[in-house]
C-alpha cells in the first residue's frame, strides 16, 4: 500500500471501543492516508524481556519500537480481524496506512499479525468488532 499523507489531525480521535480504547475517524480518511507509529528503538532482546509490556512493534530480530508514549498516538489502533488499515515499515520506521476510504465514525484497526494473535489475543477471545458480533449472533 503507497501512502501518501499523514491523517489530518482533526480527521480521527481516541475513544471508547468493544477493545478498551481505540482511534476514531472524525471525517473520512483517504486511502493511503496513514500514520506513523512513534516511539523509542530498542533492542527486540530488550523488548522480549519487558513482560507484559504493551504497545511494543517488532520491526524485526534486531528492533522493536517501544510505542508507550502518550505521544504515539497510533498505539490506540485496536486489532482487528476485518482491519481498514495495515502496517508497513521503511527501514526503522512503521506506519499505520489506511487499505481503503474510512467514514466518519468508523474505528481504525490494522492486523497485529498472525504471532501476536496467536499468543496474546485467541487465549483471551478476540474482541475486535467482526468478532463481537460474530460472537453475538451465536448467542442470541
Ligand atoms: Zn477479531
Amino acid at each position: 500500500m503507497r501512502k501518501t499523507v499523514p491523517f489530518p489531525r482533526t480527521h480521527y480521535k481516541v475513544g471508547r471501543s468493544s477493545a478498551g480504547l481505540g482511534i476514531f475517524a472524525t471525517d473520512t480518511i483517504k486511502s493511503g492516508m496513514y500514520l506513523e507509529y512513534v516511539g523509542d528503538l530498542i533492542s527486540t532482546d530488550q523488548a522480549n524481556k519487558k513482560k507484559g509490556a504493551r504497545y511494543l512493534f517488532e520491526i524485526n530480530s534486531t528492533w522493536t519500537i517501544d510505542g508507550s508514549p502518550r505521544t504515539n498516538t497510533a498505539r490506540y489502533f485496536n486489532h482487528s480481524c476485518d482491519p481498514n488499515c495495515e502496517s508497513t515499515q521503511k527501514g526503522t520506521q512503521v506506519f499505520i496506512v489506511a487499505t481503503r476510504e474510512i467514514k466518519k465514525g468508523e474505528e481504525l484497526t490494522y492486523d497485529y499479525g498472525e504471532e501476536y494473535v496467536n499468543e496474546l489475543i485467541k487465549p483471551h477471545g478476540c474482541r475486535c468488532s467482526t468478532c463481537v458480533i460474530k460472537q453475538k449472533k451465536k448467542t442470541s
